[in-house]
């Protein structure tokens, strides 16, 4: 099964530096859980994906682009890589994991990053005392 998705894309990479900054550690593509997560945080078992608003078919204009060459090969391709973040999502759950997906779009925004991080990992080590 060929992935189409790449690794250290600038949207993973905005939001490593941010998670950095804000003082959480973090590991990268761990490829022995399912759908290897951009981003891992092993102590609070919390995962996030990174994803390409094209390559995984996000609901917003980005993601709302349709192939213009070959459509019968990269539609069935497009609706695979959906198929396949769920399973990655649904088999993270059962395992007790959280997961949070961060799409291309949102890291074009940055302001509303930290918020999310946040929300999702709780405070920051750093700014704990
Ligand atoms: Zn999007």
């Amino acid at each position: 099964m060929r992935r189409i998705r790449k690794k250290n894309t600038k949207p993973e990479m905005a939001v490593r530096r941010l998670a950095h900054r804000m003082g959480y550690r973090y590991r990268l593509h761990r490829r022995d859980l399912p759908g290897t997560p951009d981003i891992v945080f092993p102590r609070l078992r919390k995962a996030i994906f990174v994803h390409g608003c094209f390559w995984h078919q996000h609901a917003c204009p980005l993601g709302a682009k349709k192939p213009s060459a070959n459509p019968d090969y990269w539609l069935p391709k497009l609706a695979r890589n959906v198929e396949r973040d769920a399973e990655a999502r649904a088999k993270l759950a059962a395992m007790g994991w959280e997961v949070l997906v961060i799409w291309e779009c949102e890291t074009r925004a940055p302001a509303r990053l930290p918020p999310l991080l946040k929300s999702f990992l709780g405070s920051p080590p750093a700014a704990r005392s």
